[in-house]
């Protein structure tokens, strides 16, 4: 591109173009305020006339190519002579961007000047002085990035949440409210080695969430419920269901923390998406079943339409035309509501056939079957190659006995250090040694993609308690436990005579009974 500046008389103020951005590091945020003060300084001082902001207050840095380059057109069209960064780090996020997009700008006959260090760039000195400055920013960008990758394994290693942010639930020790960031702490050596203890209050609040959630209380419930307590997110926020469910999805209530993919071979960790769940250092407030039936109903929440999630009919989550696999509709029948279940594929769009069944014949059918179900399970001998609960516990047992017995040993070697009972060297290698071994237990209870069915036989007493409190159970919470036993119920009708049910049990199995 030709350059087009024209020439300035002497005297003349030289136009510029003032460029402001906010780095994505911590470390170099100086604010926007503060930055265009030093330019407008410098400017005024120097003979520049400012002609144009740019600003870029996009921390992610995600928009920086666009923001500098309306800088550069600026140059290149003749707008202005100069841009003036605060300082020099300023001006490309990496060295390859800082030396093409200074290359654009003296090829358009323009100049870069920073409002802060003083360098004379028509001289070569001035001008190697600004190229090391902008490598020592690059050093210093790439260096902060090592430090914070090192950082972050060291507290995965240790069971900790990569950042040192409050939880809802639990109360954050070791660590103290940092004065110049809202939300953000500091360690606080004086309190010991940072840990997530359970709060007394908000703890059981937690638990009690994931519970409400199990029994079929919805995401907007919970969120309007929560807010009624008076209690806010960590941030001071009223909560939404967006806020409650994500809470609930990580896990830390469950003892767990959701962490990058050690085996994603991905470099950008904070943008990706590929994550898993390892078990933390802090005590769970929810027992292990009851995460895996949070999980349950999570992913079947999810595989539910909306108006079907919030329905008060008991088979609403699990029944399907059996001919076409679409829901059943509820229908009503002259004044009477939902006398029938009909096949939503014909309702909708007359894929399907009119095929439809009672609803009260069908729930007689599935109280009445559920109950003989659950006595032929009971009357049956255990089978001898069902792997059962006992065989499974040990296992994960053995390794959560590893994981507690690397953390208490490390509390034990902290005190030592701070007795001064045994030198700091001596701790760093036996800290060390610890983290690894407690790494290695933690990786190998990692959580399994699905969660974890029951065995057969665990399924009778809640076949039982479904059957027995059918007419007192809440609408919500039978729907689910129908859900839970009965993932699907299969609607089947050739003719007005013949039809038939099939019941898809959770533990495997199927019945089919004619209708
Ligand atoms: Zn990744
Ligand atoms: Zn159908």
């Amino acid at each position: 591109m030709p350059p087009q500046q024209r020439t300035i008389a002497s005297g003349e103020l030289i136009p510029a173009i003032g460029y402001i951005r906010v780095s994505m590091l911590m470390e170099e945020q100086i604010s926007p305020e503060i930055q265009r003060a030093a330019i407008t300084d410098w400017a005024r001082r120097n003979g520049r006339r400012i002609v144009r902001w740019i600003e870029d207050l996009d921390a992610t840095g995600r928009n920086f190519r666009r923001k500098i380059m309306k800088a550069i057109e600026g140059i290149e069209s003749g707008d202005a002579r100069e841009i003036i960064v605060w300082k020099f780090n300023r001006f490309g996020r990496n060295r390859t961007g800082n030396a093409v997009n200074l290359g654009r700008v003296n090829l358009a006959g323009g100049e870069l000047q920073s409002a802060t260090e003083d360098v004379d760039a028509r001289t070569a000195v001035g001008r190697l002085t600004r190229g090391m400055l902008m490598e020592i920013a690059s050093f210093e960008s790439d260096r902060i990035g090592e430090q914070w990758a090192e950082t972050h394994a060291y507290r995965v290693a240790s069971g900790l949440p990569a950042n040192g942010r409050p939880r809802f639930g639990y109360v954050l020790r070791g660590r103290q409210p940092d004065p110049l960031h809202a939300h953000r702490t500091l360690r606080a050596p004086d309190d010991g080695p940072e840990r997530y203890e359970p709060d007394p209050i908000t703890g059981p609040v937690l638990a009690d969430l994931y519970r409400r959630y199990i029994a079929g209380t919805g995401g907007q419930k919970l969120a309007a419920y929560l807010n009624q307590t008076g209690l806010r997110t960590t941030r001071g926020n009223h909560w939404s269901d967006v806020a409650i469910r994500g809470m609930l999805d990580r896990g830390f209530g469950a003892g767990l923390l959701r962490i990058h993919d050690p085996n994603c071979e991905c470099n950008q960790p904070a943008n990706c998406s590929n994550m898993t769940l390892i078990k933390g250092a802090h005590q769970p407030v929810i027992s292990e079943e009851e995460w895996q039936a949070y999980r349950r109903r999570r992913l079947r929440v999810a595989a539910t339409p909306p108006r079907a999630r919030a329905s008060i009919y008991p088979l609403a989550a699990s029944l399907r035309c059996g001919h076409c696999g679409s829901r059943m509709t509820p229908c009503a029948e002259g004044p009477e509501p939902a006398v029938r279940y009909l096949c939503s594929g014909y309702l909708r769009k007359r894929t399907c056939l009119a095929r439809s069944a009672r609803r009260s014949a069908i729930e007689a059918i599935v109280v009445r079957e559920l109950a003989q179900w659950a006595d032929d399970i009971a009357a049956e001998a255990p089978v001898a190659n069902e792997p059962s609960q006992a065989t499974i516990q040990p296992e994960r047992a053995k390794l959560e006995a590893e994981v507690a017995a690397a953390d208490a040993a490390m509390d034990a070697l902290t005190l030592k250090m701070a007795k001064g009972i045994i030198p700091e060297d001596s701790y760093i290698r036996a800290r060390d040694v610890l983290l690894t071994e407690r790494a290695v237990a933690a990786a190998a209870l990692e959580e399994d993609d699905r969660p974890a069915p029951l065995q057969r036989h665990e399924y009778v007493p809640v076949i039982r308690t479904v059957v027995e409190e059918w007419l007192t159970l809440r609408p919500e919470a039978r729907r689910e436990m129908v859900a839970d036993l009965l993932p699907e119920i299969l609607i089947f009708r050739e003719s007005r005579r013949s039809a038939w049910v099939t019941l898809r049990a959770a533990w495997g199995e199927e019945r089919t009974f004619p209708i």
